[in-house]
């Protein structure tokens, strides 16, 4: 049975003091829940999410890593520094990252082995857009995406990653995949790990996100191969984070 992984993705987004009311909040929020409950927070505030959620139950992690281990890359951030900072998992391909910082898939499978080898869990975001969904290539799309993962990783590594199925076109829109068009999706990625080992497909999860919010979290989450969401807008208040927290 695969747990569900509510994840905060707060992107650029705070500051010391919001960060301060918003974990305490969340604290004081989290009741025993069954599921299991991350931020990820941008990296200066790493030290802070670690300092406040240590022993709450709540874990932290980054946005975004660099695929060189250490050097001359300026402005980078290495695995080894997040661990620095107890970092659980980090989000890694997210679509703001692939369409202004030109992420290709390939650099995205090579972040993913650098996280592995830190011992840091990633979060591989995959997603079409709008004009790749009307034009019919959206499993293509997702499946390109998460095939140059796949060819890195050996089956361990494999069964270590979270997948993200964020279609682009709900991203921070409001306009939500149907739980339906989502499972659908979410059928394909695990079909495909399947083709790898359908133990490790059984044990991936596999989050949902774009514009997830308390008013469709239960029916996205109620699907078969929906493990969990990837939380933008919405984990920014705690109110609407616990109660998607609590739609579990
Ligand atoms: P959203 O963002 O919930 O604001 O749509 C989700 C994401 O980009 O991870």
């Amino acid at each position: 049975m695969r747990r569900t992984l509510i994840a905060g993705n707060w992107k650029m987004n705070g500051s010391l003091a919001a960060n301060s009311a918003l974990l305490a909040e969340l604290k004081a929020g989290m009741a025993g829940q069954s599921c299991d409950v991350l931020v990820c927070a941008p990296a200066v505030y790493l030290a802070q999410c670690a300092e406040s959620l240590a022993g709450s139950g709540i874990s932290w992690g980054a946005q975004d890593v660099s695929m060189h281990a250490a050097g001359a890359y300026t402005g980078e951030i290495s695995a080894t520094m997040l661990n620095d900072f107890a970092c659980k998992y980090v989000i890694l391909g997210h679509s703001e990252r692939r369409a202004y910082h030109h992420e290709s898939n390939e650099l995205v499978a090579q972040k993913t082995l650098r996280a592995l080898a830190a011992g840091i869990l990633p979060i591989v975001c995959v997603g079409e857009t709008l004009e790749q969904r009307e034009l019919g290539q959206t499993e293509a799309v997702v499946s390109a995406q998460l095939q140059a993962v796949l060819n890195v990783l050996d089956d361990a590594a494999l069964a270590k990653i979270v997948v993200a199925y964020e279609p682009v076109w709900a991203i921070g829109t409001g306009k939500t995949a149907t739980p339906q068009m989502a499972q659908d999706v979410h059928a394909v990625l695990r079909a495909q790990l399947a083709v790898r080992s359908d133990e490790v497909a059984q044990k991936v999860q596999i989050l949902y996100g774009g514009s997830m919010k308390p008013e469709n979290a239960r029916e996205l989450l109620a699907m078969v191969d929906i493990d969990g969401g990837l939380i933008g807008g919405a984990a920014l208040k705690s109110v609407d984070f616990l109660a998607i927290i609590n739609a579990v």
